[in-house]
């Protein structure tokens, strides 16, 4: 092994959107910061989605197995790479609301209450719009919580066919939103673009891509970590610094805590209550696809939101979700996690290829917040990694998946569809590999008996140990998670700042 001869005041692992924020934060402190990336460069346009010649290339998926309840091999739906799953994701960036950050009640349970409030994030959420340009626009949804800025860029433009969609929607009385979406000059924001290269400006930023991070070093009390040990292109290094920074996304975080244990902490790091893992949740997700009365481009952004059903209606005093049109088909990852619903549109439309499908076709996506459940975590025996994961909440997601339906037959009718069109909206749910909106596998909190991490997302039990992806989630709301991991990430950044005055 090769021991790296500098010390570094701050060691941050993975660059999506917790780790990538991060280091753009901490850079101009003049701290000597080392980012550690297991993945490595994406090129832009396989980033973008911008052909289906990217699903086949998979690059949406870790190239390594994990496996389900039933102990069934699944390729994960995450990506290795400088940026992470920002890399590959949509760029909608929300707030949550203010009450997501309250205890809530849910058909199926309690949504338990953040220990910080929305007031606590809102500085953070207007600096992290920014850092990543989000175009939106206040003033259309009900549920958006108060701004202290506006969005420092307008909203983007519906596409006419979406623009035609959201008048006949507006006249059934619900409320087409813009979307706010992160986007620069080169398409969609990322954390390789917003994060990383602007930190690699300050020479006492050192990066290495290709380096997995795979067992954290103790002192032999086990009240701080000492040295971060990683495989940088397949050679065993040992990095040593004073504060380490894990941000792996929720899943990889638990992992390499898990799979650091040593005599002081048997159960793996940080874990003496066993919390590390549990509460994996990953919110509950239906594509549902309408066919278009004209062919459209199948390249277009998402730019239109519904939280109409957030917060429940009259029949269902339960919240029930968040709705987005996934933007032209072509550029969205529907059809490569929903084989099913793929056959079912080309039963449809025989004879069709699958871009010709895509462009006479809308997608919708419907997202329910699940419920922090101690049983669903994630576990590591040998290299094997698990998701112990049943899905919960789930008359909350149908009530709405039933909503949007209703709400898309109205519109069909109202747009001349045929009769045959205005009643087959194929759907699907999101599998067990869908584990773009992970979160909680570390939850957040001040009693170190019921959580990993401290309000600071400091580990209770290692001085000097933080976690600022979407592990420190208590719930996860319905709300699309990154802007809120960013938000996270810039305040324990100004908490890093104080103590390494
Ligand atoms: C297809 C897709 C679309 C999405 N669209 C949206 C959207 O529109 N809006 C939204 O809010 N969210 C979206 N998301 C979710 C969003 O991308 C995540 O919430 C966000 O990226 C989580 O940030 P993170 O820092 O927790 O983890 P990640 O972004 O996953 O970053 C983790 C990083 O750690 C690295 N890493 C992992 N293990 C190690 C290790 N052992 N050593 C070194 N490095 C390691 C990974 O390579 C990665 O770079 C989408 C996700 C996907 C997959």
């Amino acid at each position: 092994m090769i021991i790296d001869d500098q010390y570094y005041d701050v060691i941050i692992v993975g660059t999506g959107a917790g780790g990538g924020t991060l280091a753009r934060k901490l850079a101009p402190s003049g701290k000597k910061i080392l980012v550690l990336e297991r993945g490595g460069y994406l090129e832009k346009e396989s980033s973008e989605l911008v052909d289906v010649e990217v699903f086949k290339k998979e690059q949406y998926h870790a190239p390594e197995q994990w496996y389900d309840n039933a102990g069934e091999p699944f390729y994960p739906q995450t990506s290795y790479s400088v940026g992470g799953n920002t890399k590959v994701w949509s760029g909608a960036l929300l707030r949550m609301r203010e009450r997501d950050f309250t205890a809530v009640p849910h058909q199926n349970g309690m949504s338990p209450a953040w220990e910080l409030t929305y007031a606590d994030f809102e500085p953070y959420y207007t600096e992290a719009e920014q850092l990543y340009q989000v175009h939106g626009k206040l003033g259309d949804d009900a549920t958006e919580p108060p701004h202290s800025a506006d969005y420092p860029f307008p909203a983007v433009e519906h596409e006419p066919q979406i623009a035609a969609l959201c008048d006949s929607f507006s006249k059934q009385g619900l409320h087409p939103s813009h979307l706010p979406l992160g986007l620069g000059d080169q398409g969609r924001t990322d954390s390789e673009d917003s994060g990383i290269t602007p930190a690699l400006a300050y020479n006492n930023v050192t990066f290495k891509s290709n380096a997995k991070a795979v067992c954290l070093h103790t002192n032999p009390s086990g009240t701080a970590v000492k040295a971060v040990e990683a495989e940088v292109d397949g050679q065993s290094y040992l990095f040593l610094g004073h504060l380490v920074v894990l941000s792996c996304g929720a899943i990889n975080s638990a992992v390499l805590l898990l799979r650091s244990a040593n005599e002081t902490h048997p159960n793996g790091i940080a874990n003496r209550t066993g919390l590390v893992g549990c509460n994996l949740m990953k919110q509950l997700m239906t594509v549902i696809v309408q066919r278009s009365a004209n062919p459209n481009s199948g390249l277009f952004q998402r730019t239109v939101y519904f939280n109409d059903f957030y917060w429940g209606n009259d029949s269902f005093p339960y919240p029930m979700g968040h709705i987005q049109n996934s933007g032209g088909i072509l550029q969205d990852v529907i059809f490569a996690e929903a084989p099913p619903l793929l056959s079912v549109l080309a039963k449809l439309m025989p004879g069709s290829g699958l871009r010709q499908l895509a462009t006479r076709t809308i997608g919708w996506w419907l997202q329910t917040e699940d419920l922090p459940n101690p049983n669903n975590r994630v576990s590591l025996s040998g290299e094997k990694i698990t998701l112990h994961y049943e899905p919960n909440n789930l008359e909350a997601h149908d009530r709405l998946l039933y909503h949007w339906q209703e709400a898309l037959k109205e519109v069909d009718k109202a747009m001349g569809q045929s009769v045959f069109a205005q009643n087959i909206h194929p759907h699907a749910m999101m599998p067990v590999q869908v584990v773009a909106h992970q979160c909680g596998t570390c939850r957040f909190g001040s009693n170190p008996d019921t959580s990993v991490l401290d309000l600071n997302c400091r580990t209770h039990e290692v001085d000097n140990l933080y976690v600022v992806d979407s592990s420190f989630f208590p719930s996860s709301s319905s709300t699309s998670p990154a802007l809120t991991v960013m938000a996270n990430a810039l305040r324990v950044g100004d908490h890093l700042i104080e103590r390494l005055k």
